[in-house]
């Protein structure tokens, strides 16, 4: 086990299980109003109360907190995640001492296998994938290099998502696992898509398997949502479920707000809308144990129409006679979950950054607040450093 994760795992008896969660209490007057109860808007919350002692009001138009990375216990009683499979990873030691006290952890790497044919590959791409795919007999690491050497097919600039790949292991590979896959996803082809979108799949030459290299891998041990309700349980964060920020009633606003909703819909669209890619989630309970061999599957071919399949018990560890997978159908339309990184979307995002930086009470956080393809982590990550500089502002206020 590495450091981050061990030094974890000897906090795992302190955060308790799940409290409830604070729901309801004194009406106002709040210091501060924060759209989205998911991580960015969480987070501040917490801080703002228990490290500010500020009166927050936190409101959600979905009826629960956890944004994205909700999970709850489906009619089975599987622990499930609603918006699709969440796997906890970074390299930030801070990061994890802080989610820390709010969560114990269940050490889990994560692993994903790739249908190609009637085979199931690991992904990303490493020794055991050419092996298997190709029936060849590479050993090392030199091997494996060489081999891709072979295929690969250099490219002087890379800009896009299609030259990372083809750059590494040429176009017979980047057809196998990336051109389907990436077009259902996205809905375009990935030459247009920027570079950093399948850079975060690279290749291996060696075996290792693992889908990502981060020094912490875990999951909470008692899933997202108790963590959420212990990062909520203070008696200054009040929560408005349901309630979308615009219906909010006169007396439920505040001086300060903190946005993390999409930011193109906060302006009304001004300059058109910021391109999201959606998903449609098919939840499914089976009467078996087992449903496949690791918790994600993944779906390049570009005839089968959901990217990927997701089993959640490996993720949990959950003991169950049953099993519930989800199965994600990528369309244009619904819930806005993924900004699409490309160039003019960028240049788009710009003009709303730009815009939002004259608002003085206003301040825009998280994947949709800032038009960011971040992870859990990194979004943390920004929510701490939001607050860093917003206490630091006070303080130089109160001084001067
Ligand atoms: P969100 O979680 O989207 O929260 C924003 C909240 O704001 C939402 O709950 C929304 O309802 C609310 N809201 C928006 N507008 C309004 C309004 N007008 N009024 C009231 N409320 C509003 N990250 C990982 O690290 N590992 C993973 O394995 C992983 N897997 C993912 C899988 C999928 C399918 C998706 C979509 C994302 C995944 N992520 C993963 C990314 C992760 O979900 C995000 O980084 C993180 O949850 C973003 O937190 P957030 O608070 O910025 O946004
Ligand atoms: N990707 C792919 N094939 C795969 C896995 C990933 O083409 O088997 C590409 C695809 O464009 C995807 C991107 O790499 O959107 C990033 O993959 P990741 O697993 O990080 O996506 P996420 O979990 O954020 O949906």
């Amino acid at each position: 086990m590495n450091d981050l994760l061990s030094q974890a795992m000897d906090r795992r008896d302190n955060p308790p299980a799940a409290p409830a969660v604070h729901r309801s209490g004194r009406k106002g007057p709040y210091d501060y109003l924060i759209v989205g109860a998911g991580l960015a808007g969480s987070v501040l919350a917490e801080r703002l109360a228990a490290g500010s002692g500020k009166r927050v009001l936190l409101c959600d138009r979905r009826p629960h907190i956890g944004g994205n990375a909700y999970d709850h216990q489906d009619a089975a009683g599987v622990l499930v995640h609603k918006y699709g499979p969440h796997i906890f990873h970074t390299n930030s030691h801070d990061i994890v001492t802080y989610l820390s006290r709010f969560t114990a952890w269940r050490p889990y790497e994560h692993r994903v296998l790739a249908q190609v044919g009637q085979q199931l590959v690991p992904m990303p791409i490493n020794r055991t994938t050419l092996n298997a795919l190709y029936g060849l007999d590479l050993r090392n690491d030199a091997d494996t290099e060489a081999f891709l050497r072979s295929r690969a097919e250099p490219i002087e600039t890379i800009r896009t998502s299609r030259d990372v790949v083809i750059n590494q292991v040429g176009t017979e590979l980047y057809r196998t696992f990336f051109e389907g896959y990436s077009r259902k996803q996205w809905g375009i082809d990935p030459s247009e898509l920027d570079k950093a979108v399948t850079a975060r799949v690279p290749t291996r030459f060696n075996d290792d398997d693992r889908y990502f290299l981060d020094s912490f891998q875990a999951m909470p041990l008692h899933g997202y949502t108790a963590m959420f309700e212990n990062m909520l349980d203070h008696d200054n964060i009040e929560l408005a479920l349901g309630v979308d920020y615009q219906d909010l009633a006169a007396d439920q606003t505040a001086p300060k707000i903190i946005y993390t909703g999409p930011i193109d819909e906060y302006f009304g669209h001004r300059f058109g809308k910021l391109p999201y890619r959606s998903l449609r989630f098919q939840h499914e309970t089976l009467n078996q144990r087992r449903f496949q061999p690791v918790a994600v599957v993944n779906y390049p071919d570009p005839s089968v129409p959901y990217t990927r399949i997701t089993e959640y018990k490996h993720l949990t560890g959950q003991v169950h006679q049953k099993t519930s997978i989800t199965y994600e159908f990528p369309q244009a339309d619904g819930d806005p979950y993924y900004p699409i990184p490309r160039p003019e979307n960028a240049a788009l995002y710009k003009q709303y950054e730009a815009l939002a930086k004259e608002q003085g009470n206003v301040t825009f956080v998280g994947r949709l607040g800032t038009y960011r393809y971040y992870n859990m982590d990194q979004v943390v990550g920004q929510a701490l450093a939001t607050y860093r500089r917003m206490t630091t502002a006070t303080e130089a206020r109160e001084q001067a």
